[in-house]
């Protein structure tokens, strides 16, 4: 691939803007496409004009001046042989007030106001007017661009690549096709014209073309870049998943004792779902080759009994299982309830969180190097580098969206080491991650297109469906109310906190505040409080008592959002619900409805809603079902978020659109897997053309 520095006509302080924007190669510079377009093919006559439109006029100044009431304006009159425009300048340079002066003749673009006197055109872009012959011949590309690279400049050093590639030049390589004719013979895309001819048509389209078509990337052109850019996450994605498979594993075969002992002692069956993924991953286990599987569930879906299933695989084919979790809270959850379910079992278990004393961690650690302990639950203190495993097989890795790649690499290391005649080889670990925020399909098909995908579609039988109010927060006194009615019942209750997202100080202090009000309005209620500065043992102490029953309303941050589980709670307030997320919403009202009480969740709002804020709520007041909701979150917020720290690791889209181009998705994934097993030359221009360094990007 050429570098941008190759190129000679290119000055030193144009490659330093270019790298500036992020371009380093004739690729990247190719693929750095208009946002917009401007018309500067024709002239419009003064007469013509209508407002709001973007546009050219050209005459002749007929006045100018400088005025200064109201403000300071440079306002110059342009006259055609239609009639007469302003063309009004607020900040302005001497060279400007010379090039409009009276009787210069003038092309200016700019859009089309009413203003005091008629129409006018706040600053536009004038150029001293030259016959119509030198009118461009194409429409005019507007690209993002950074402090110091001018428009003209970056079309001209776009427009020097194009030039350098004619009859052979050494820039024609960056226009080559990169695959197979037969990819795009495919029926939907068999009207897709040659990459050259899409570039071409997209940094210089002729006047005629379809500019709404255009600017919303539905055009045939862009189209058929989307395609090769969503072939190419798909590609990369699915080498990764190829490459696993030439990975070395533990292999697990499947319990033949432990696991039937644990579903024994269950008050419950499993639910068709449950069985059905926890088959998925038995089998996943007892190959040679890393598992890399997501577990989706909606909240309360009952993932944690499946995971633990997979555990036992681990343990009673002599490995270790580490389950980690994102929070103390949650850890310490995963905990108390495993160790209920595997002592039995006689299975060792070890604890390991960041908080905890020196002796216990140093305690806890010896346990997990000498291979006593079998099954590790803890947060991300289990990635640490001084935690040595003796033998670990299988990492589960809970809510996986809260982990980043660094921690991710980090387990990576834990990667057992395998005695062989010739020396140690490493071994890659069995990774099952879990996620109560169900990935919509279309993200699921792409950015997490690299992993296997499991889901519990199905709840455990006899929940009592929860009960969604949204209440304006006027009507505050009515909620408390009925805070105080089912504590008296003997109920439980949690009271969530406005998310603030500026300041954590200002969080802490609304937790306090809310905590104080609530003790003074309910003097007979037992009342906790668990925000996200709290020492972790004082968190803990505090879920401890509301699990037990000995407190009845737990004021909270959105700590409780993942995982928590206390049955006998049915009432959840979240103050400001119009600050969340949509999933962080489905959470949170998931930790209700969990027991045979009728539960509900008060949704309270500040009375003037935005629409989008309107449309959000009623969302969630409509659907209980995670993945209509993650769907609704992901159109309504873009991907980047629902991604979270995975996006670091993943090659995100820039033309195409998961939703706009489903059906090109489609047809990426149809033909990805084999391309990489019949071209893999082919595979490796295309993805270095579209991707770069970024396909060297760590994946874990
Ligand atoms: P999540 O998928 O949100 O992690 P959990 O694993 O915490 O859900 O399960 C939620 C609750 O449902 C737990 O109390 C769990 O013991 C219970 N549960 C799990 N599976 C079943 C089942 N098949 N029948 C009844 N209850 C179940
Ligand atoms: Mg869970």
């Amino acid at each position: 691939m050429t570098q941008i520095t190759e190129i000679k006509a290119f000055s030193k302080p144009l490659l330093n803007n270019l790298q500036k924007l992020g371009v380093h190669t004739t690729q990247g510079l190719l693929l750095h496409l208009p946002i917009r377009y401007l018309d500067e093919t024709r002239v419009v006559a003064v007469r013509d004009l209508r407002q709001g439109e973007s546009t050219q006029v050209e005459g002749v100044i007929v006045h100018a001046e400088v005025t200064y009431k109201p403000r300071k304006a440079l306002i110059a009159r342009l006259e055609d042989e239609t009639g007469q425009i302003n063309l009004r300048f607020i900040h302005f340079y001497p060279s400007q007030i010379n090039a409009l002066k009276e009787g210069s003749r003038v092309r200016a673009f700019g859009e089309v106001r009413q203003g005091f006197f008629g129409y006018e055109m706040v600053h536009p872009t004038c150029k001293k007017s030259v016959d119509d012959a030198q009118l461009p011949a194409t429409l005019t590309p507007v690209y993002s661009t950074v402090a110091g690279l001018t428009q003209p400049n970056l079309r001209k050093a776009i427009g020097i690549v194009f030039k350098q590639s004619e009859a052979g030049g050494i820039m024609a390589a960056a226009f080559e096709e990169t695959l197979p004719k037969h990819v795009y013979a495919f029926p939907e895309l068999a009207t897709f014209p040659s990459f050259f001819t899409c570039l071409d048509y997209i940094h210089h389209p002729p006047p005629s073309a379809n500019l709404s078509a255009l600017e919303n990337k539905t055009s045939i052109e862009w189209q058929r870049l989307a395609y090769d850019e969503l072939l190419a996450q798909q590609l990369s994605m699915r080498k990764h998943y190829v490459k696993r498979h030439n990975e070395k594993a533990p292999q697990l075969a499947p319990s033949k004792q432990l696991v039937s002992g644990l579903l024994k002692a269950m008050p419950f069956a499993l639910t068709g779902a449950q069985q059905k993924v926890a088959l998925e991953i038995q089998n996943d286990l007892s190959k040679p080759y890393p598992m890399q599987r997501l577990l989706q569930g909606d909240v309360g879906s009952g993932k944690t009994i499946v995971a633990c299933m997979a555990a036992l695989q681990a343990i009673e084919n002599g490995w270790q299982a580490a389950f980690m979790a994102p929070t103390e809270i949650l850890a310490e959850q995963h905990y108390n309830k495993l160790s209920m379910w595997l002592e039995p079992l006689n299975i060792e278990i070890a604890w390991l969180i960041g908080s905890q004393t020196k002796k216990q961690r140093n305690a806890a650690m010896e346990k997990i190097a000498d291979g006593s302990a079998q099954l590790i639950i803890g947060t991300h203190a289990i990635f640490q580098d001084a935690v040595v495993f003796k033998k670990l097989g299988l990492a589960i890795i809970d809510e996986q969206h809260r982990f980043g790649v660094q921690q991710r690499l980090a387990l990576r290391k834990k990667s057992p080491q395998q005695a062989t005649g010739k020396g140690d080889i490493t071994q890659s670990l069995h990774q099952l991650m879990m996620s109560a925020t169900p990935i919509p399909r279309t993200l699921s098909m792409s950015y997490y297109a690299d992993l296997d995908v499991s889901v519990i579609d199905e709840l455990p039988p006899g929940r009592t469906p929860v009960v969604t109010k949204l209440i304006s927060d006027a009507r505050r006194d009515e909620i408390l109310q009925r805070v105080r009615d089912a504590c008296a019942e003997g109920q439980q209750a949690y009271w969530v906190c406005p998310l603030i997202e500026e300041s954590e100080a200002l969080q802490l202090a609304t937790a306090n505040d809310t905590y104080e009000m609530m003790k003074e309005a309910f003097p007979e209620l037992m009342i906790g409080l668990v925000h996200g500065r709290m020492k972790a043992a004082e968190k803990q102490a505090v879920m401890a008592t509301f699990s037990a029953g000995d407190c009845q309303l737990l004021v909270a941050t959105t700590v409780i959002e993942v995982g928590v589980d206390v049955p006998n709670a049915s009432l959840m307030v979240i103050e400001h619900a119009e600050r969340m997320g949509l999933s962080q919403l489905h959470q949170l009202r998931g930790r209700v409805g969990r027991g045979a009480a009728k539960s509900t969740c008060v949704l309270l709002y500040q009375s003037k809603l935005s629409d989008l804020a309107k449309a959000r709520l009623k969302v969630i007041y409509e659907s209980s079902d995670g993945f209509e909701i993650a769907q609704a979150d992901l159109n309504i917020r873009g991907p980047g978020e629902f991604l979270g720290v995975r996006q670091s690791g993943v090659p995100m889209l820039k033309i195409a659109d998961l939703e706009r181009d489903a059906h090109l998705l489609d047809i990426a994934k149809e033909q990805a897997d084999a391309l990489i097993k019949d071209y893999p030359k082919a595979v490796e221009c295309h993805l270095s053309r579209w991707l770069g360094n970024s396909d060297e990007l760590i994946k874990v």
